[in-house]
């Protein structure tokens, strides 16, 4: 089997509220079980020129967003074959807002997004802010660390990744949380994400290397420093 490939969009300026340990935990849980990898990125005027298992992009502020879109719109096409062929893709907060179809910044300017996702946002004044608890039909309850004024509405089609038990979300009052459309996971969970939600990272590689070999279950880890990191974070107050 050849080494799963992971691409991760705009390191360099998307990757706010510790979401490079998103990577930290699809690269161990990996290693841990013996999985050979890769991890690539792509930058601003970088070619994505290959095919890849799995995308990332983390969050950023408003400003970063607006040095990347232009260039993700050229990454577009790429990025909806690899979504069409229901290979997995997790972004979180600022990256999930550019896979959707535009974004208003908090100055009123218009950044494109490459429509991934049918949603749309819009900053508020609202800063969206706090530990969020998330209840999801596919992985349970999911936790982590809010920190946006965006507002995401999910066009009627969309799933949304689960629902608000504590914290704001995609907005502040429809108690719905991120999206979830084929492998595709958008959120607005920092903190980071998957360390703590462990059951994601594995979702996540499971699909990539089903990619190779369609029958194959990922061996179990031993979680307990995970799990005690997750029902820490649940106790959090918002
Ligand atoms: N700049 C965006 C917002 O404020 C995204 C923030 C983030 O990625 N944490 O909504």
């Amino acid at each position: 089997m050849r080494p799963v490939k992971i691409l991760h969009l705009y390191p360099d300026r998307m990757s706010i509220y510790g979401d490079y340990g998103n990577i930290i935990s699809l690269i161990k849980r990996m290693e841990w079980r013996n999985i050979k990898h890769e991890y690539h990125s792509l930058s601003i005027g970088d070619k994505f020129d290959q095919e890849y298992d799995i995308i990332f992009m983390g969050g950023g502020q408003d400003k970063g967003q607006v040095y990347v879109a232009q260039d993700l719109q050229l990454q577009s096409a790429k990025i909806h074959e690899h979504f069409n062929l229901n290979k997995p893709i997790l972004t979180i907060c600022g990256g999930y807002q550019l896979f959707g179809r535009y974004f208003i910044t908090s100055d009123l300017s218009e950044l494109p997004g490459i429509g991934i996702f049918d949603a749309v946002t819009r900053a508020t004044n609202t800063r969206m802010i706090g530990n969020i608890l998330i209840e999801s039909d596919k992985f349970g309850h999911l936790v982590g660390f809010e920190n946006h004024s965006g507002a995401t509405q999910l066009s009627g089609t969309e799933k949304p990744l689960g629902k608000v038990i504590k914290g704001f979300g995609n907005n502040a009052d429809s108690k719905n949380e991120g999206v979830l459309s084929k492998n595709a996971i958008g959120t607005y969970l920092h903190g980071s994400f998957l360390p703590k939600n462990p059951v994601v990272s594995d979702y996540i590689i499971e699909q990539a290397v089903r990619i190779q070999a369609p029958e194959y279950k990922l061996d179990e880890l031993d979680d307990s420093l995970e799990k005690l990191a997750f029902d820490r974070a649940k106790k959090r107050p918002q």
